[in-house]
């Protein structure tokens, strides 16, 4: 045995494990984050050896280990793939939508090299970013102009921004949502410097109300979607093309927030029916606005479509340069809407509508494959089974539906369901999961094909080892 002198002697010099490490290419990786990991790596062991702890010198092979495990954790990237086993399909906390392929493939087409981003090719000249999919999304909705901004927050500010600001804006009091703790109609009217006029009663608005509500002030009726609750019983809200009749006789314009946004009525998978954007559009409000990636399935972004003399005073406000889209959002935007030209091609190709759409049986297969897998192996130290459960849309919409799916459930005798739950989010490949009745549940609806092995490889390693 070692006194601590001798150990802290032994302890590798710095220089040298960086020289030695690059030499062997152990990691591409920038110089000073591989010094900050061997430091990371010496300053430990010099900890435990004043503490007493470490009383040995640790061997090469060691020391090379420590180094690449915490070159490894590092450079790990903050922003991650997990694998979704909750069973909610637009999880804004997990991503929301899934890119198409083809989408992905855009954004590297684009973000490699250069693009015709603001650069009409035709002209030679500057072109505008918007016109890359202002056609397309005309095209499929029947409105006659179009603007993306950053994420549909954003597009409701700027349309205030623009039509009401100043003046006076007539919204129902039962429309006055709160959407995932930071968006509140109230609040962002009020940093658009519009007037908010409530008029009804929690489950009733009428036409009347917005009449009696008008004043010379008034500039806007805004309808909005409640996306994330459905008022049942007693209810009564104004129809937007009785509210658009009105508007015109009184020269103020109307907006609709759609929230969610889809161009396909999924009532036909057997969802519920959500107003489509084409059926907002052909109400004749005068602007309509909703998120990119949501129910549409695209990237986050802010769609907004409407009256050409209102898009156009919407595109000139300064405040849309400070919302604007990015290239790469763009790139997998157009890609997305494009499958939109029939809906067979949208429900099979946009990940968000085919999970939506997925039948029960197709479910169960994927959750029998990750059954047998594990079945298979005899040291595995957990009960599993395939069992009934209901999947969520999230993303504010069908608040309240449930779809049929199966999940893979799990209980093991030596761990509890905490842990359980607990190690499986915290490894290489976080998986997150559902507990549900003293039991672990993965609910194979938001688990894709090309998780199932990764996932199948991972609760192996778990329950056979219990180490992920
Ligand atoms: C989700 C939602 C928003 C916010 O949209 P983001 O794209 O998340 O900015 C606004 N209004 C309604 C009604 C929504 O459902």
């Amino acid at each position: 045995m070692k006194n601590q002198t001798e150990l802290l002697r032994s302890l590798p010099k710095v220089d040298e494990a960086i020289n030695k490490l690059q030499e062997e290419q152990i990691a591409k990786v920038a110089k000073n984050l591989l010094l900050k990991a061997v430091r990371k790596c010496i300053d430990t062991e010099r900890d435990n050896i004043l503490k007493g702890e470490s009383k040995s010198v640790p061997s090469e092979e060691d020391w090379n280990e420590r180094f690449k495990k915490t070159i490894a954790d590092i450079t790990r990237s903050n922003l991650r793939r997990v694998i979704n086993g909750s069973g909610v399909v637009i999880h804004t906390n997990l991503g929301r939508s899934l890119l198409a392929s083809d989408a992905v493939e855009q954004i590297r087409n684009c973000s490699k090299g250069y693009s015709n981003l603001e650069f009409n090719l035709e002209k030679g000249v500057r072109g505008s970013r918007y016109a890359l999919v202002e056609e397309l999304l005309c095209d499929l909705t029947g409105a006659e102009a179009a603007l993306v901004v950053n994420n549909n927050a954003a597009a409701v500010l700027l349309v205030l921004d623009t039509l009401a600001k100043g003046k006076e804006t007539i919204v129902s009091r039962g429309e006055l949502v709160e959407i995932g703790g930071s968006f509140r109609i109230p609040e962002i009217m009020e940093k658009s410097g519009t007037t908010l006029v409530e008029v009804g009663a929690t489950n009733r608005t009428h036409l009347r109300d917005y009449q009696n509500a008008v004043t010379e002030r008034t500039a806007l009726f805004l309808k909005v979607h409640t996306s994330n609750f459905r008022m049942v019983g007693f209810t009564a809200e104004v129809p937007a093309d009785q509210l658009v009749a009105l508007a015109r006789e009184k020269n103020i314009k109307v907006m609709e927030d759609l929230g969610s946004g889809c161009f396909i009525d999924l009532s036909q998978f057997g969802l519920p029916k959500e107003k489509t954007v084409q059926e907002v559009v052909a109400s004749e409000v005068d602007v309509v606005t909703f998120s990119g990636d949501k129910l549409l399935g695209g990237p986050q972004a802010g769609i907004i479509l409407g009256k050409e003399d209102v898009i156009s005073r919407v595109k000139k406000n300064q405040l849309n340069r400070a919302l604007r889209i990015d290239k790469l959002t763009l790139a997998s935007l157009e890609s997305t809407l494009r499958w939109y030209y029939d809906t067979e091609s949208a429900i099979q190709n946009i990940p968000t509508l085919a999970m939506l759409a997925e039948r029960e049986d197709s479910i169960k297969k994927r959750a029998k494959i990750l059954y047998d897998t594990l079945r298979a192996d005899k040291d595995l130290q957990c009960e599993i089974a395939i069992v009934p459960t209901v999947s969520r849309t999230g993303g504010g919409a069908m608040p309240e539906y449930g779809l049929d799916s199966w999940a893979i459930q799990i209980v093991a005798e030596t761990l509890s369901v905490n842990q359980i739950e607990h190690d499986l989010r915290t490894g290489d490949i976080p998986v997150i999961g559902r507990i549900e009745q003293d039991a672990y549940i993965l609910d194979m609806r938001t688990v894709m094909d090309g998780d199932v092995s990764d996932l199948s490889n991972l609760l192996l390693r778990y329950f056979t080892e219990k180490t992920v």
